[in-house]
């Protein structure tokens, strides 16, 4: 759902960001969007705005409602960085096959022992695997129907040779 320009100026307000139109624009699609977007696919949504946010501007302006504690950040791995609106303690669940990231429950607090001692901020809580979804495209054999041709003679070839034998 889009946002109203309105509430996206009052959420830069109380966060003490000066709601430039760049920063509106780029709040907008987030919140529109939701997920864990990367600055380019940002970029890529505001492209038909007018006048265009050029990408250096897109990416400082992700930065910036970092700094202010609007967004949260992490990365995925060294070449990629995803940026994520709900700030609540969670982790991430990264499938290595479909590349998608979904929130998880977080494992209560960080506070295990040996970190006497030690404020924690924040953590990251990231883990990597295959999705329920790409696990059962995985395990789904495939069905008769779905069998290509020379393979489905064959089922039916071994069963008129089980026929006959009997
Ligand atoms: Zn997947
Ligand atoms: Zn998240």
């Amino acid at each position: 759902m889009r946002p109203r320009p309105s509430s996206v100026q009052d959420m830069l307000q109380k966060h003490g960001i000066k709601p430039s139109f760049q920063r509106i624009q780029v709040l907008g699609k987030i919140l529109e969007h939701g997920g864990h977007p990367t600055a380019d696919e940002v970029y890529g949504w505001l492209s038909e705005i007018r006048p265009p946010i050029a990408r250096a501007t897109v990416y400082n302006t992700l930065n910036h409602l970092v700094d202010h504690g609007l967004l949260e950040r992490f990365t995925v791995n060294r070449l990629e960085t995803r940026y994520d609106l709900r700030l609540e303690h969670h982790g991430h669940f990264v499938c290595t096959r479909c590349g998608q990231v979904e929130d998880i429950p977080f494992p209560g607090e960080p506070d295990s022992p040996g970190l006497e001692g030690y404020q924690i901020e924040r953590a990251d809580w990231l883990l990597r695997g295959s999705c329920p979804g790409c696990l059962e495209q995985i395990e789904k054999p495939p069905t008769s129907d779905q069998m290509p041709d020379s393979d489905a003679r064959r089922a039916a070839d071994v069963n008129l040779t089980k026929r006959s034998t009997t």
